[in-house]
């Protein structure tokens, strides 16, 4: 595996695989890798001849008061992981070569960046796009991946793409669980035992919500109410942002189910934020 880690030499390198044909798949991660992340590569490495992975924990996503200090940082164990999956590009850029000295562009997507988690973490999504852009423009992959765990990003990355015209395809790949439901994360490294056992309740009311929904339940505020009355039985939750029914396409919460819709969960313990989210369709 080749470490790269000044951004004109990954632009030289992947420019010279797509002179010889050769198709990229990229996977952009924040590290602290786990089999969630490890799935997407997998995917990549199916799909295309050389598959690239970066680390970059990207400051512009973190609000003033978020996690981005104490982010987990695990780039010895990470090198190894994509060892061991044979990735043949790890992409490591520094901060100061990402954003130099008067950095000043950013990129937003109106309105959709606004919905769900956008309500709660202003200029996130923000600082997301920025770095998926400024990443995309310096690998030109032919496909980039994704994890259906985050689905706004998705929504918001896609969407971009086609405004943009930035010549890559967007891959969604299912979320990866624990044997016991819960979302692989990396900051589900910030849980306590207690905290850690009581993190399950994000999937437990999202699987009952769909069980709902598949069973008949055609109102948006009942499906809610189900949702709603299984997070409310964990006492160590210390704060519920959204646990909503909404369009996967808009991101509007939805009143009457007649399609596909986004079950989807926001919720804090303690100072930690998790999310969680289900596709259903009647
Ligand atoms: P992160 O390092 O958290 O920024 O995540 C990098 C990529 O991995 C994003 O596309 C995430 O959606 C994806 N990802 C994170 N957790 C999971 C998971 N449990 N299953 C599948 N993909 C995931």
């Amino acid at each position: 595996m080749e470490i790269i880690r000044i951004p004109r030499i990954m632009r030289e390198a992947s420019r010279e695989y797509l002179v010889r044909g050769r198709t990229l798949g990229f996977v952009p991660t924040m590290g602290a890798l786990h089999e969630g992340h490890l799935s997407l590569v997998r995917m990549s490495k199916e799909e295309n001849a050389i598959t690239a992975v970066s680390i970059f924990v990207n400051p512009l996503q973190f609000g003033p008061s978020e996690d981005f200090s104490r982010y987990p940082r695990t780039v010895d164990e990470d090198i190894e992981k994509l060892r061991n999956e044979d990735v043949d590009i790890l992409f490591l850029p520094a901060e100061t070569l990402m954003y130099p000295e008067g950095f000043a562009t950013v990129v937003e997507v109106k309105e959709l960046s606004e919905k769900m988690c956008g309500r709660y973490r202003p200029g996130h999504f923000r600082g997301v796009l920025t770095v998926v852009a400024k990443l995309l423009i310096i690998l030109r992959p032919t496909r980039a991946y994704f994890g259906q765990k985050d689905y706004q990003q998705t929504v918001l990355i896609r969407k971009m793409t086609k405004d943009l015209g930035l010549d890559v395809e967007i891959i969604v790949c299912p979320t990866i669980r624990e044997h016991d439901g819960l979302a692989m994360s990396s900051r589900n490294a910030y849980l306590g035992k207690e905290q850690r056992a009581a993190a399950t309740t994000l999937y437990r009311a999202l699987s009952q919500a769909s069980a709902a929904v598949k069973a008949g339940a055609r109102s948006g505020e009942a499906v809610r109410a189900i949702m709603q009355a299984e997070l409310s039985k964990e006492a160590l939750l210390t704060g519920i942002d959204y646990a909503s029914v909404f369009s996967p396409e808009t991101l509007e919460e939805t009143p009457e189910i007649a399609g596909k819709v986004l079950l989807a969960i926001a919720a804090r313990l303690g100072s930690t934020r998790l999310i969680d989210n289900m596709l259903v369709a009647p």
